[in-house]
């Protein structure tokens, strides 16, 4: 059988069967997030095109290169988001959110586009867990938000994963800085690749962000920007590994980072791991004090971060970290011919009622494939109706792990009896575990 249609290259189809996995993160995260008083954000997956050039920088690769710009006739140029924050900040700053005190903390689950080359921990369509506060310029806000990253890796479970701050600076100090590199670069323009010639002169700091080796080679002896940062800025960042300190997370300050979009000022931190490739950034982030100015706002310290999905649970695989399973089937009803399964519906309808998890044959297939299927899908409980059974108004329970039956009514006693049985069914689990720890001198 050939295929139609498969599926856009750097996109992903998460299976049913693996769907556990992002249930298990897409909790911890947003549980965390609220944990510490961030609030859900929803926003469209578009923007208009200009929304994206203003806030993430003509001159970075997002822009220059990467992004999926549509439109429909008539229309203006929409943009797929290639990233969170812009299309956040347009819709705090749209709605008024900004006006209702400060800090405001929000966070979001949702999906980004970048036309890329397409690796491992590098997809066309991905997701992000992002979290934004705005109105706080205190360094207190750069450790809080780091402490929330920190949390959540910790929560699902990553091990080795290293943060790295950096400081920026503040458009003044950056000033000092670009003059610095340009005359660093300067000499080896020929050598640089041609979308860094271009920069060299409208953004020279997007050159230490270039993916080509040779750059990256030329790059390394480059001033850096710690060496540049105002007074103001310098505290900043002293404050914020104070901070981190007291709340006792481990850091490095790598004066290489410069991230990939432009809004960025002072504060810029990642959380890298070395296990899964190149693609080791799962977290990236910063402060954004001239963003908000930017689209229109007053002028607003603000500051957040973007955790990679897919990347996230490319650790979490290696380092074979523990996900939540699925809900099992409580109840499987078997049921042969029509006035069984007609019965088998009214029992469902009601132990559904009820909150269990109940399944019947759907399929309209003999006893046997019922019952492997019944097995397939792991069910604690099978209850077989045949005509004896409506006859009688009774039917067997029987306890798929121990094979144990007894007597079930089919009748208004049905979920009260199997209540019952699954109380009685969790204490006898419950048991086994202590006589488990009570074995092994625990
Ligand atoms: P990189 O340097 O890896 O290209 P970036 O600086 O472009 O990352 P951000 O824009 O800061 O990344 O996005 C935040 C996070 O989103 C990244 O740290 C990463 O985990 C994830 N991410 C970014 N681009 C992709 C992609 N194409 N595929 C999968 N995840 C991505
Ligand atoms: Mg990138």
């Amino acid at each position: 059988m050939a295929l139609l249609a498969k599926k856009p290259k750097g996109t992903a189809d998460v299976v049913p069967s693996k769907s556990y996995m992002w249930h298990t993160v897409e909790k911890i995260v947003s549980e965390t997030a609220q944990q510490y008083g961030f609030k859900e954000i929803r926003i469209p997956t578009f923007e208009d095109t200009g929304l994206f050039v203003r806030s993430v920088g003509e001159t970075t690769d997002v822009v220059q290169k990467e992004m999926y710009t549509v439109s429909a006739a008539g229309d203006s140029k929409f943009t797929l988001r290639p990233e969170g924050t812009a299309g956040v900040m347009r819709a705090m700053l749209e709605n008024g959110v900004m006006n209702e005190g400060f800090p405001q903390k929000v966070y979001y689950i949702l999906s980004c586009f970048r036309h890329e080359n397409v690796q491992a921990g590098r997809l066309r369509e991905f997701h992000q867990f992002g979290c934004e506060m705005v109105g706080s310029a205190s360094p207190r806000a750069d450790a809080e938000v780091i402490a929330l990253a920190k949390s959540v890796l910790d929560r699902v479970g990553l091990q080795n994963i290293e943060l790295n701050i950096n400081s920026i600076g503040c458009p003044e100090c950056r000033e000092k800085y670009r003059q610095a590199l340009r005359d660093y670069f300067e000499p080896h323009k020929d050598e640089l690749c041609r979308t860094c010639q271009d920069r060299l002169d409208k953004n020279p700091m997007r050159i230490l962000d270039c993916k080509s080796a040779e750059d990256q080679a030329i790059a390394k002896d480059a001033p850096v920007i710690l060496d540049y940062l105002c007074d103001d800025c310098k505290a900043h960042f002293e404050k914020l590994k104070e901070y981190l300190g007291d709340m006792n997370i481990a850091f490095n300050v790598n004066p290489r980072i410069v991230r990939g979009l432009d809004y960025y000022t002072r504060t810029v931190f990642e959380f890298i791991t070395t296990e899964i490739g190149a693609q080791g950034t799962v977290c990236g982030g910063g402060r954004y004090d001239g963003l908000i100015e930017e689209l229109g706002g007053a002028k607003t310290p603000a500051l957040g971060f973007g955790m990679g999905l897919e990347r996230l649970l490319l650790v979490m695989q290696k380092q074979e970290c523990d996900f939540m399973q699925d809900k099992t089937c409580d109840l499987y009803i078997a049921t042969m011919g029509e006035s069984a399964a007609r019965k088998a519906l009214s029992m469902v309808s009601a132990l559904r009622e009820e909150g269990f998890f109940v399944e019947y044959d759907l399929v309209e297939r003999g006893l046997k494939p019922q019952m492997k299927y019944a097995d397939k899908i792991g069910t604690k409980f099978v209850i077989v109706l045949g005509d004896n059974e409506i006859d009688s108004g009774f039917g067997k329970l029987k306890n798929m792990q121990t094979g144990e039956q007894t007597d079930i009514s089919l009748g208004e006693q049905l979920v009260e009896q199997f209540s019952q049985a699954m109380i009685d069914q969790m204490f006898s689990g419950l048991e086994d575990e202590v006589g488990d720890l009570i074995g092994k001198g625990e």
